[in-house]
């Protein structure tokens, strides 16, 4: 087999290429995605590899870290959809995952022709599917018990209609993971009758959102005259996300927690208290979903990444009930091939 997963979550594909990790010796790093689980050693990878990402993907980390990204000649954006050569006969492919503004999967061809790919985080259903010889697949969501009785439909209806009755109570502070946040906003923007508050970090993210075709308008900076004179009259909606203090302020008014992880299967509304709910909405593939797309990869062996979640589970279902040879992956503190 030549694909794994390391201690450290990083995710070999062959030899030399490595995906959202750093191994000593790999040329190669393929970043899927910018939520923090993904970005280990990510500074080391940006001193010794060859950096590939989807330019979204790449605009997000400008944004965020303002640094010599622009300038450096070791990060490639690799427009998903297009085959690019790596060098030493390694062919690298990248299409869409539906996650996050960026995320991708991940095929590479190695030098001898073998498939190997990464499904990445990656949500469901899907517009195209790598196909490959070999996969490791995401497993968050692949134990049986993880199946979700209801459509994201559902769940972004209830988002909508609960924000817009809790704001008849006062203020409503929405937390939700990077990414998440901005479809929150995608879809309460302009239809919740109330101003929307984020911080400027914030702001500038949801920027690069509505520069790639995301619906991403009207938010208004906390410490601007406007968002003052929202805070002071307590209707408004407040986004949180990565950094946003959202345990450590003081909370007025409702608190709404987008999150899947827990959620009842049957309904995606969890109720804490008059003040205090969650909404699960989700950017991965539930166990279904994740079985399906094993499937329509036509991968022959699959490693489940077991460094997260439920990689046992996964592979045992993958073998039994869809018949393709899988394991865990192994959490070795280094490759297995070497
Ligand atoms: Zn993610």
């Amino acid at each position: 087999m030549s694909v794994d997963v390391l201690a450290s979550g990083a995710v070999c594909l062959g030899t030399n290429v490595v995906c959202d990790g750093f191994v000593p010796g790999y040329a190669f790093r393929v970043q899927t995605h910018l939520h923090d689980d993904h970005m280990a050693y990510f500074e080391r990878s940006k001193g010794l590899q060859d950096l590939f990402m989807s330019p979204e993907s790449f605009a997000l980390l400008v944004a965020e870290r303002n640094a010599d990204l622009e300038y450096r000649t070791n990060l490639h954006p690799v427009p998903r959809g297009t085959t690019c050569e790596l060098g030493d006969g390694f062919r690298l492919t990248l299409l869409a995952s539906s996650h996050m503004l960026g995320a991708c999967q991940v095929a590479l061809v190695l030098p001898n022709g073998l498939r190997v790919g990464y499904s990445g985080d990656f949500g469901w259903p899907l517009d195209e599917v790598i196909e490959v010889d070999e996969l490791v697949v995401d497993s968050t969501y692949g134990s049986p018990e993880s199946i979700r009785h209801y459509t994201p439909a559902d769940a972004e209806h209830c988002l909508i209609s609960l924000v817009c009755e809790r704001l008849r109570y006062g203020s409503v502070h929405v937390k939700a993971y990077r990414g998440t946040i901005e479809r929150v906003l995608h879809l309460l923007g302009g239809d919740v009758g109330a101003p929307i508050l984020a911080t400027r970090q914030l702001i500038r993210e949801a920027a690069v959102y509505r520069n790639h075709g995301f619906a991403a308008e009207g938010l208004v900076a906390l410490d601007s005259a406007d968002g003052r004179a929202a805070v002071r009259g307590r209707c408004y909606v407040r986004l949180y996300s990565k950094g946003d203090g959202f345990e450590k302020e003081q909370i007025e008014g409702t608190s709404v927690t987008i999150s899947a992880y827990m959620a009842d299967r049957m309904d995606p509304l969890t109720t804490y208290s008059d003040w205090a709910y969650k909404v699960a909405l989700s950017n991965h593939a539930d166990f279904n979903g994740t079985m399906a797309y094993v499937e329509a990869t036509k991968a022959r062996t699959v490693v489940t990444d077991n460094t997260r979640n439920h990689g046992c589970e996964l592979a045992l279902a993958i073998k039994n009930r869809l018949g393709i040879d899988a394991e865990p992956s192994s959490n070795r503190l280094g490759p297995r091939w070497r």
